[in-house]
Protein backbone atom coordinates (compact mmCIF):
# COMPACT_ATOMS: atom_id res chain seq x y z
CA UNK A 1 0.00 0.00 0.00
CA UNK A 2 2.96 2.24 0.96
CA UNK A 3 5.08 1.22 -2.41
CA UNK A 4 1.17 2.55 -4.20
CA UNK A 5 0.70 5.34 -2.18
CA UNK A 6 4.70 7.03 -3.22
CA UNK A 7 3.93 5.33 -7.08
CA UNK A 8 0.91 7.74 -6.83
CA UNK A 9 2.91 10.46 -5.74
CA UNK A 10 5.49 9.99 -8.20
CA UNK A 11 3.11 10.15 -10.97
CA UNK A 12 0.98 13.36 -9.67
CA UNK A 13 4.32 14.68 -9.29
CA UNK A 14 5.61 13.84 -12.95
CA UNK A 15 2.24 15.26 -14.22
CA UNK A 16 2.37 18.33 -12.34
CA UNK A 17 5.64 18.99 -14.03
CA UNK A 18 4.64 18.30 -17.88
CA UNK A 19 1.58 20.43 -17.32
CA UNK A 20 3.24 23.11 -15.51
CA UNK A 21 6.06 22.70 -18.46
CA UNK A 22 3.84 22.61 -21.14
CA UNK A 23 2.50 26.48 -20.85
CA UNK A 24 6.30 27.57 -20.49
CA UNK A 25 7.25 26.63 -23.55
CA UNK A 26 4.22 27.54 -25.45
CA UNK A 27 5.10 30.93 -23.97
CA UNK A 28 8.52 30.41 -25.10
CA UNK A 29 7.87 29.50 -28.79
CA UNK A 30 5.10 32.68 -28.97
CA UNK A 31 7.68 35.13 -27.81
CA UNK A 32 10.45 33.61 -30.21
CA UNK A 33 7.85 33.99 -33.26
CA UNK A 34 7.25 37.51 -32.22
CA UNK A 35 10.57 38.32 -32.24
CA UNK A 36 11.46 36.51 -35.18
CA UNK A 37 8.65 38.46 -36.86
CA UNK A 38 9.63 41.77 -35.52
CA UNK A 39 13.40 41.77 -36.85
CA UNK A 40 15.63 40.82 -39.96
CA UNK A 41 17.40 37.75 -39.26
CA UNK A 42 20.49 36.84 -41.46
CA UNK A 43 23.35 34.13 -42.09
CA UNK A 44 26.29 35.35 -43.47
CA UNK A 45 27.69 32.46 -44.85
CA UNK A 46 25.69 29.06 -46.40
CA UNK A 47 27.70 26.75 -48.80
CA UNK A 48 24.00 26.19 -50.71
CA UNK A 49 25.08 27.56 -54.27
CA UNK A 50 27.32 23.93 -53.95
CA UNK A 51 23.68 22.39 -54.15
CA UNK A 52 22.39 24.31 -57.52
CA UNK A 53 25.66 23.36 -59.62
CA UNK A 54 26.32 19.82 -58.15
CA UNK A 55 22.81 18.21 -57.95
CA UNK A 56 20.27 20.53 -59.82
CA UNK A 57 18.68 21.45 -56.28
CA UNK A 58 15.30 23.16 -56.34
CA UNK A 59 15.19 25.38 -53.48
CA UNK A 60 11.64 26.45 -53.26
CA UNK A 61 10.98 22.72 -52.43
CA UNK A 62 11.36 21.53 -48.83
CA UNK A 63 14.08 18.44 -48.41
CA UNK A 64 14.65 16.23 -45.89
CA UNK A 65 17.98 16.98 -44.45
CA UNK A 66 17.94 12.92 -42.87
CA UNK A 67 17.95 11.92 -46.73
CA UNK A 68 19.76 14.38 -48.92
CA UNK A 69 22.20 16.60 -45.86
CA UNK A 70 20.61 19.56 -46.95
CA UNK A 71 20.70 22.06 -44.93
CA UNK A 72 18.95 25.41 -46.38
CA UNK A 73 15.66 25.73 -48.98
CA UNK A 74 12.86 28.00 -48.50
CA UNK A 75 10.61 26.31 -47.19
CA UNK A 76 12.58 25.46 -44.46
CA UNK A 77 14.12 29.10 -43.94
CA UNK A 78 10.49 29.89 -43.41
CA UNK A 79 10.12 27.67 -40.57
CA UNK A 80 13.20 28.40 -39.10
CA UNK A 81 12.11 32.08 -39.10
CA UNK A 82 15.35 32.77 -41.28
CA UNK A 83 14.75 36.03 -43.05
CA UNK A 84 18.59 35.88 -45.32
CA UNK A 85 20.78 34.37 -46.42
CA UNK A 86 24.53 34.86 -47.91
CA UNK A 87 24.72 32.59 -50.69
CA UNK A 88 28.73 32.44 -50.75
CA UNK A 89 30.75 31.30 -54.42
CA UNK A 90 32.83 29.04 -53.55
CA UNK A 91 36.09 28.66 -55.05
CA UNK A 92 38.29 25.35 -54.19
CA UNK A 93 42.21 26.86 -54.16
CA UNK A 94 43.89 25.78 -57.43
CA UNK A 95 46.90 26.98 -58.73
CA UNK A 96 48.13 29.98 -58.66
CA UNK A 97 48.74 30.84 -62.54
CA UNK A 98 47.56 32.50 -65.88
CA UNK A 99 45.50 29.28 -66.32
CA UNK A 100 44.33 29.08 -62.94
CA UNK A 101 43.36 32.64 -62.51
CA UNK A 102 41.14 31.83 -65.84
CA UNK A 103 39.59 29.07 -65.03
CA UNK A 104 38.71 30.32 -61.58
CA UNK A 105 37.69 33.49 -63.33
CA UNK A 106 35.40 31.85 -65.63
CA UNK A 107 34.03 29.44 -62.42
CA UNK A 108 33.27 33.01 -60.59
CA UNK A 109 31.24 34.00 -63.26
CA UNK A 110 29.31 31.31 -63.85
CA UNK A 111 28.44 30.73 -60.27
CA UNK A 112 26.95 34.30 -60.46
CA UNK A 113 24.97 33.23 -62.98
CA UNK A 114 23.77 30.85 -61.47
CA UNK A 115 22.49 32.59 -58.22
CA UNK A 116 21.25 35.17 -60.43
CA UNK A 117 19.02 32.47 -62.49
CA UNK A 118 17.90 30.52 -59.20
CA UNK A 119 16.54 33.82 -57.57
CA UNK A 120 15.40 35.10 -61.02
CA UNK A 121 13.36 31.71 -61.32
CA UNK A 122 11.21 32.49 -58.01
CA UNK A 123 10.60 35.94 -57.64
CA UNK A 124 7.31 35.59 -55.75
CA UNK A 125 9.62 33.79 -52.79
CA UNK A 126 12.84 35.43 -52.81
CA UNK A 127 14.70 38.41 -54.25
CA UNK A 128 18.27 39.75 -53.97
CA UNK A 129 19.35 42.29 -51.42
CA UNK A 130 22.45 44.25 -52.33
CA UNK A 131 22.03 46.76 -49.26
CA UNK A 132 19.98 46.64 -45.92
CA UNK A 133 17.27 48.97 -46.74
CA UNK A 134 16.41 45.82 -50.49
CA UNK A 135 16.45 43.46 -47.15
CA UNK A 136 14.11 45.33 -45.54
CA UNK A 137 11.73 45.78 -48.53
CA UNK A 138 11.88 41.86 -49.22
CA UNK A 139 11.10 41.54 -45.71
CA UNK A 140 7.80 43.27 -45.91
CA UNK A 141 7.09 41.31 -48.97
CA UNK A 142 7.39 38.30 -47.17
CA UNK A 143 10.13 37.36 -49.60
CA UNK A 144 13.37 35.25 -48.57
CA UNK A 145 16.07 37.78 -48.88
CA UNK A 146 19.18 36.38 -50.75
CA UNK A 147 22.87 38.31 -50.19
CA UNK A 148 25.82 36.47 -52.38
CA UNK A 149 29.22 36.36 -50.75
CA UNK A 150 33.00 35.50 -52.35
CA UNK A 151 34.87 32.66 -50.67
CA UNK A 152 38.45 33.28 -51.45
CA UNK A 153 40.06 35.80 -52.96
CA UNK A 154 41.43 33.06 -55.09
CA UNK A 155 38.35 34.53 -57.47
CA UNK A 156 39.97 37.78 -58.61
CA UNK A 157 43.20 35.77 -59.72
CA UNK A 158 45.79 38.64 -60.23
CA UNK A 159 43.19 41.43 -61.46
CA UNK A 160 42.56 44.15 -58.76
CA UNK A 161 39.72 45.46 -61.19
CA UNK A 162 37.34 42.03 -60.86
CA UNK A 163 36.59 43.03 -57.22
CA UNK A 164 34.54 46.20 -58.79
CA UNK A 165 32.97 44.34 -61.44
CA UNK A 166 31.92 41.30 -58.35
CA UNK A 167 30.59 44.23 -56.37
CA UNK A 168 28.94 45.17 -59.73
CA UNK A 169 27.22 41.36 -60.02
CA UNK A 170 25.97 41.57 -56.02
CA UNK A 171 28.99 40.28 -53.59
CA UNK A 172 28.94 41.93 -50.64
CA UNK A 173 32.24 40.52 -49.27
CA UNK A 174 34.98 38.57 -50.15
CA UNK A 175 36.52 35.88 -47.68
CA UNK A 176 40.35 36.64 -48.19
CA UNK A 177 41.53 32.97 -48.98
CA UNK A 178 39.89 29.80 -47.79
CA UNK A 179 41.98 26.26 -46.74
CA UNK A 180 45.44 27.33 -48.50
CA UNK A 181 47.37 30.07 -48.83
CA UNK A 182 46.38 32.28 -52.28
CA UNK A 183 47.79 35.23 -53.64
CA UNK A 184 46.67 37.42 -51.20
CA UNK A 185 47.21 36.30 -47.74
CA UNK A 186 48.41 33.32 -45.32
CA UNK A 187 45.55 30.79 -44.75
CA UNK A 188 45.10 29.95 -40.90
CA UNK A 189 45.53 26.23 -41.89
CA UNK A 190 48.60 26.51 -44.36
CA UNK A 191 52.36 27.22 -43.57
CA UNK A 192 53.99 31.02 -43.15
CA UNK A 193 54.47 31.73 -47.16
CA UNK A 194 53.44 35.43 -47.41
CA UNK A 195 53.66 36.33 -43.64
CA UNK A 196 50.19 37.42 -43.38
CA UNK A 197 48.89 40.22 -46.29
CA UNK A 198 50.73 40.22 -49.08
CA UNK A 199 51.92 43.51 -51.70
CA UNK A 200 48.98 42.04 -53.48
CA UNK A 201 46.95 41.79 -50.53
CA UNK A 202 47.48 45.40 -49.01
CA UNK A 203 46.13 46.40 -52.28
CA UNK A 204 43.08 43.98 -52.06
CA UNK A 205 42.21 45.48 -48.70
CA UNK A 206 42.38 48.53 -49.93
CA UNK A 207 40.41 48.57 -52.92
CA UNK A 208 37.67 46.50 -51.15
CA UNK A 209 37.51 49.62 -48.74
CA UNK A 210 36.85 51.81 -52.03
CA UNK A 211 34.87 49.54 -53.76
CA UNK A 212 32.62 49.12 -50.27
CA UNK A 213 33.05 45.23 -50.70
CA UNK A 214 33.63 44.13 -47.07
CA UNK A 215 36.54 42.12 -46.14
CA UNK A 216 35.90 38.93 -44.48
CA UNK A 217 38.72 37.90 -42.00
CA UNK A 218 37.27 33.87 -41.73
CA UNK A 219 39.92 31.31 -42.80
CA UNK A 220 42.63 33.78 -42.80
CA UNK A 221 45.96 33.35 -40.92
CA UNK A 222 46.76 35.32 -37.12
CA UNK A 223 49.02 37.44 -39.16
CA UNK A 224 46.76 37.87 -42.11
CA UNK A 225 44.06 39.10 -39.60
CA UNK A 226 46.55 41.97 -38.07
CA UNK A 227 47.82 43.13 -41.40
CA UNK A 228 44.50 43.74 -42.54
CA UNK A 229 42.93 45.44 -38.95
CA UNK A 230 46.04 47.73 -39.54
CA UNK A 231 45.07 48.53 -43.14
CA UNK A 232 41.77 48.84 -43.37
CA UNK A 233 39.63 51.93 -43.53
CA UNK A 234 36.40 50.08 -42.94
CA UNK A 235 34.82 47.87 -40.34
CA UNK A 236 35.60 44.16 -41.68
CA UNK A 237 33.58 41.07 -40.89
CA UNK A 238 34.48 37.08 -40.06
CA UNK A 239 31.51 35.69 -41.87
CA UNK A 240 32.11 32.27 -40.13
CA UNK A 241 34.11 32.23 -36.89
CA UNK A 242 33.79 31.10 -33.83
CA UNK A 243 35.87 32.11 -30.12
CA UNK A 244 39.55 30.01 -29.80
CA UNK A 245 39.08 30.46 -25.70
CA UNK A 246 36.21 28.23 -26.21
CA UNK A 247 37.13 25.99 -28.55
CA UNK A 248 40.79 25.61 -29.21
CA UNK A 249 40.73 26.02 -32.69
CA UNK A 250 43.21 27.65 -35.38
CA UNK A 251 40.06 28.93 -37.26
CA UNK A 252 38.50 30.94 -34.60
CA UNK A 253 39.71 34.40 -33.24
CA UNK A 254 41.06 34.67 -29.91
CA UNK A 255 40.23 36.91 -27.07
CA UNK A 256 42.50 39.57 -28.45
CA UNK A 257 41.52 39.23 -32.25
CA UNK A 258 37.94 40.02 -31.02
CA UNK A 259 38.89 43.35 -28.90
CA UNK A 260 40.84 44.59 -32.28
CA UNK A 261 37.56 43.06 -33.98
CA UNK A 262 35.12 44.85 -31.72
CA UNK A 263 37.65 48.35 -32.05
CA UNK A 264 37.76 48.35 -35.91
CA UNK A 265 33.63 48.29 -35.43
CA UNK A 266 33.44 45.10 -36.72
CA UNK A 267 31.48 41.72 -36.59
CA UNK A 268 31.99 38.45 -35.86
CA UNK A 269 29.11 35.79 -36.84
CA UNK A 270 28.86 32.87 -35.44
CA UNK A 271 29.94 29.63 -37.52
CA UNK A 272 28.19 26.52 -35.98
CA UNK A 273 30.05 24.00 -37.90
CA UNK A 274 30.38 21.38 -34.95
CA UNK A 275 34.83 20.96 -34.97
CA UNK A 276 34.85 24.90 -34.74
CA UNK A 277 32.22 24.81 -31.46
CA UNK A 278 33.17 21.91 -29.38
CA UNK A 279 36.27 20.05 -29.51
CA UNK A 280 35.22 16.77 -30.91
CA UNK A 281 35.35 13.24 -28.68
CA UNK A 282 38.50 11.30 -30.44
CA UNK A 283 37.57 9.31 -33.27
CA UNK A 284 40.54 7.36 -34.93
CA UNK A 285 38.14 5.90 -37.21
CA UNK A 286 36.48 8.77 -38.68
CA UNK A 287 40.17 10.48 -38.88
CA UNK A 288 41.58 8.27 -40.53
CA UNK A 289 38.63 7.90 -42.76
CA UNK A 290 38.83 11.84 -43.18
CA UNK A 291 42.65 12.07 -44.05
CA UNK A 292 42.13 9.30 -46.37
CA UNK A 293 39.18 11.36 -48.28
CA UNK A 294 41.53 14.96 -47.95
CA UNK A 295 44.25 12.77 -49.57
CA UNK A 296 42.55 11.26 -52.48
CA UNK A 297 40.95 14.63 -53.41
CA UNK A 298 44.09 16.62 -52.81
CA UNK A 299 42.85 18.58 -50.34
CA UNK A 300 40.03 19.25 -52.07
CA UNK A 301 41.92 21.84 -54.36
CA UNK A 302 41.99 22.40 -58.11
CA UNK A 303 38.75 19.88 -58.45
CA UNK A 304 37.33 19.54 -61.94
CA UNK A 305 33.35 19.60 -61.65
CA UNK A 306 32.92 16.00 -62.04
CA UNK A 307 35.61 15.37 -59.29
CA UNK A 308 33.60 17.93 -57.04
CA UNK A 309 30.69 15.94 -57.73
CA UNK A 310 32.14 12.63 -57.14
CA UNK A 311 33.94 14.20 -53.62
CA UNK A 312 30.44 14.98 -52.76
CA UNK A 313 28.92 12.15 -52.85
CA UNK A 314 31.96 10.44 -50.79
CA UNK A 315 31.81 13.06 -48.25
CA UNK A 316 28.07 12.22 -48.05
CA UNK A 317 28.86 8.26 -47.01
CA UNK A 318 31.45 9.39 -44.85
CA UNK A 319 29.71 10.90 -42.77
CA UNK A 320 26.98 8.27 -42.63
CA UNK A 321 29.54 5.58 -41.96
CA UNK A 322 31.25 7.71 -39.26
CA UNK A 323 28.54 9.55 -37.48
CA UNK A 324 30.17 12.63 -35.61
CA UNK A 325 28.85 13.42 -31.90
CA UNK A 326 28.11 17.17 -32.41
CA UNK A 327 27.97 20.25 -30.50
CA UNK A 328 24.66 22.01 -29.26
CA UNK A 329 22.76 24.30 -29.44
CA UNK A 330 23.79 25.63 -25.86
CA UNK A 331 27.28 25.04 -27.04
CA UNK A 332 26.64 27.32 -29.59
CA UNK A 333 25.18 30.11 -27.52
CA UNK A 334 28.05 29.78 -24.58
CA UNK A 335 30.22 31.27 -27.55
CA UNK A 336 28.13 33.89 -28.09
CA UNK A 337 28.34 35.24 -24.34
CA UNK A 338 31.78 34.43 -24.11
CA UNK A 339 32.19 37.33 -27.41
CA UNK A 340 29.64 39.47 -26.30
CA UNK A 341 31.89 39.45 -22.44
CA UNK A 342 34.83 40.16 -24.55
CA UNK A 343 34.33 42.16 -28.12
CA UNK A 344 30.82 43.67 -27.01
CA UNK A 345 26.73 43.15 -27.77
CA UNK A 346 27.60 45.03 -30.94
CA UNK A 347 30.13 42.82 -32.77
CA UNK A 348 28.51 39.48 -33.34
CA UNK A 349 25.95 37.79 -35.22
CA UNK A 350 25.56 34.59 -36.97
CA UNK A 351 27.04 32.37 -40.40
CA UNK A 352 26.00 29.09 -40.06
CA UNK A 353 28.30 27.48 -42.64
CA UNK A 354 25.24 25.37 -43.61
CA UNK A 355 25.88 23.26 -46.60
CA UNK A 356 29.55 23.30 -46.03
CA UNK A 357 29.40 21.26 -42.82
CA UNK A 358 27.58 23.58 -40.68
CA UNK A 359 24.87 21.96 -38.21
CA UNK A 360 24.79 21.33 -34.55
CA UNK A 361 22.24 18.65 -32.30
CA UNK A 362 19.16 21.04 -32.34
CA UNK A 363 20.08 23.35 -34.84
CA UNK A 364 21.01 20.74 -37.95
CA UNK A 365 19.24 22.82 -40.21
CA UNK A 366 17.90 26.15 -41.05
CA UNK A 367 14.39 24.58 -40.03
CA UNK A 368 15.88 24.56 -36.40
CA UNK A 369 17.01 28.09 -36.11
CA UNK A 370 14.41 29.89 -34.01
CA UNK A 371 16.23 27.52 -30.83
CA UNK A 372 18.95 29.56 -30.89
CA UNK A 373 17.14 32.41 -30.40
CA UNK A 374 15.18 30.48 -28.04
CA UNK A 375 18.66 29.42 -25.82
CA UNK A 376 19.15 33.42 -26.29
CA UNK A 377 16.16 34.52 -24.21
CA UNK A 378 16.65 31.76 -21.93
CA UNK A 379 19.44 33.21 -21.10
CA UNK A 380 18.07 36.78 -20.35
CA UNK A 381 19.14 38.50 -23.90
CA UNK A 382 16.43 41.33 -25.00
CA UNK A 383 14.63 41.36 -28.05
CA UNK A 384 17.18 44.60 -28.73
CA UNK A 385 19.79 42.47 -28.24
CA UNK A 386 18.63 39.33 -30.10
CA UNK A 387 18.28 41.85 -33.27
CA UNK A 388 21.74 43.00 -33.11
CA UNK A 389 22.92 39.59 -33.17
CA UNK A 390 20.47 38.46 -35.72
CA UNK A 391 21.59 40.48 -38.53
CA UNK A 392 21.61 44.38 -36.56
CA UNK A 393 25.43 44.27 -36.27
CA UNK A 394 25.93 42.99 -39.18
CA UNK A 395 23.62 45.68 -41.35
CA UNK A 396 25.55 48.10 -39.68
CA UNK A 397 28.23 47.24 -40.77
CA UNK A 398 27.20 46.57 -44.46
CA UNK A 399 26.11 50.41 -44.22
CA UNK A 400 29.12 51.82 -42.77
CA UNK A 401 31.40 49.89 -45.36
CA UNK A 402 29.13 51.81 -48.16
CA UNK A 403 29.59 55.58 -46.69
CA UNK A 404 33.43 55.26 -46.23
CA UNK A 405 33.11 53.84 -49.90
CA UNK A 406 31.51 56.86 -50.90
CA UNK A 407 33.73 59.06 -49.18
CA UNK A 408 37.17 57.11 -50.14
CA UNK A 409 35.63 57.54 -54.28
CA UNK A 410 34.79 61.42 -52.86
CA UNK A 411 38.45 62.21 -51.74
CA UNK A 412 39.85 60.56 -54.34
CA UNK A 413 38.41 62.66 -57.24
ZN1 LIG B 1 34.60 28.33 -44.92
Amino acid sequence: MKKLFLFLNLIFAVMTTIQASRPDNAKLDRKVDKIHRSIISIDSHTDTPLRFTLQGFDISKRHDPDKDHSKVDFPRMKEGGLDAAFFAIFLSQGKRTQEGYHKVIDKTFSLFDTIHKITGSFPELCGLALTPADAIRLKKEGKRIIFIGIENGYAIGDRLDLIQTYFNKGARYITLCHTKNNDICDSSTDTIQNNGLSLFGKKVVAEMNRTGMMVDVSHISDKSFYDVITLTKAPVIASHSCSRAICDNHRNLDDNMLKMLSRNGGVIQMCILSDYVKKPDPNPARDSAEKALYKKYHNFSDLTEEEMKQAHIDWDTFEHGFPQKLATVADVVDHIDHIVKVAGIDHVGIGTDFDGGGGVTGCYDVSQMKNITKELVKRGYTTGQIRKIWGGNLMRVMDKVRVISIKLNTVNN
